[in-house]
């Protein structure tokens, strides 16, 4: 199948970043989200990271304004109703991901493929939520997408090896390097980074150390380019607890358990980095 336009569902951190790429290979992209005024800053971050680009000679101005003119946005769901893949990148929480998919099944061709950017939500499960099972799949890109090279490719249990491949083929288009793995809780990705996280934060919420200590403590003695408190505020605290809970319930072993300070922190509307403060403080950022 001939993917052509794409469709990507919130434009968040990862929405915006999707649209980046598609729109800067060469797709037609409709962006959508529940608020203009989100769309609107979606497209300012995509132009401000396009100029990034630009300074390292990755991008020309030509190929900017080419890649921002193939971008349109809607707050209408049904306006994806032309796209022939249709990514989903809203917020990491099943009800409101199946009923972005209910709609959709209801309103785009039968033809067309739908994926999730779920960090850890079932696959299958989502596909269930849709008459296209056959046709749905993970899609599950990494932070920031324009950056990071991996997209964890997940097949359902009714994924068909058509789409399969029509999708690996769109990732590659995107310059990325599509992994398969299968459905399964956390995927390969989050099932083994955010046990990692978690235990980051029990080592703050038990007084093993600061979370500027744990962080060093990670960058200068395991060489991670980020510590894992960084991380987290950077992926989104909400996100991190989300995750924690499919892998505790999904997997059913108590080793999964999120930490109470990272339920405190969520509870607070400390995010991380997108609402200003998470284990550190980026107001002024
Ligand atoms: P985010 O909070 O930055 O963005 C989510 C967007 O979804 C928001 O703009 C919100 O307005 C929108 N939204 C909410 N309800 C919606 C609806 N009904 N219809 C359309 N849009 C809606 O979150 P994010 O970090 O971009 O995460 C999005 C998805 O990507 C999640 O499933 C997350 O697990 C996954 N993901 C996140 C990361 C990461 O590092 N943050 C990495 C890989 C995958």
């Amino acid at each position: 199948m001939d993917i052509k336009t794409i469709g990507v569902v919130g434009a968040g951190q990862m929405g915006n970043g999707i649209a980046h790429v598609a729109a800067q290979s060469g797709f037609q992209v409709v962006l959508s989200d529940i608020e203009q005024s989100i769309l609107d800053r979606a497209v300012e971050t995509i132009s401000k990271n396009m100029d990034r680009q630009m300074k390292k000679n990755l991008m020309s101005e030509a190929e900017k304004a080419a890649a921002l003119g193939r971008i349109s946005t809607t707050t209408n769901l049904a306006d994806h109703c032309k796209a022939d893949l249709v990514i989903e990148a809203a917020v990491e929480n099943f009800e409101i991901k199946a009923e972005i998919f209910r709609q959709l099944d209801r309103t785009c061709p039968p033809e067309a493929i739908f994926a999730s950017n779920t960090s850890s939500i079932s696959i299958t499960k989502l596909g269930a939520a849709t008459s296209r099972a056959g046709r749905f799949i993970g899609m599950h890109f990494m932070n920031p997408v324009p950056v990071m090279k991996l997209v964890e490719m997940i097949r359902g249990l009714a994924t068909t090896d058509e789409v399969y491949d029509t999708v690996r083929s769109v990732a590659e288009t995107m310059g990325k390097i599509p992994v398969a793995c299968n459905d399964f809780p956390g995927f390969v990705s989050n099932r083994v980074l955010m046990p990692m996280i978690n235990e980051a934060i029990f080592a703050v919420y038990e007084g093993v150390a600061s979370p500027e200590a744990v962080d060093q403590i990670m960058k200068l003695g395991m060489n991670h380019p980020m510590g894992p408190l960084t991380l987290a505020d950077f992926i989104g605290l909400d996100t991190c607890l989300y995750i924690m809970r499919v892998l505790y319930e999904g997997l059913g072993d108590p080793k999964y358990r999120p930490c109470p300070l990272l339920i405190k922190m969520v509870d607070a509307g400390r995010l991380g980095r997108k609402s200003g403060r998470g284990f550190y403080d980026y107001s002024g950022a």
